[in-house]
């Protein structure tokens, strides 16, 4: 096992996890009325800037 030589500062950790925040998604409402994330396809509808991309599959019952 690896062993670090110098122990880091408290100040060193708080750099270090200066980055480890989590964001809070930004949320877009699509054409059909989706919450969906901003540059992504809609999971709903299956389009992208009102542009049909993935081919929604009829949902078997
Ligand atoms: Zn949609």
């Amino acid at each position: 096992m690896a062993v670090q030589q110098n122990k880091k500062s408290r100040s060193r950790k708080g750099m270090r996890r200066s980055h480890d925040r989590v964001t809070i998604p930004s949320v877009i409402y699509c054409a059909c009325g989706e919450p969906t994330l901003p540059h992504r396809v809609c999971p709903a509808c299956g389009k992208y800037r009102n542009r049909l991309v993935v081919s929604q599959k009829v949902e078997n019952a």
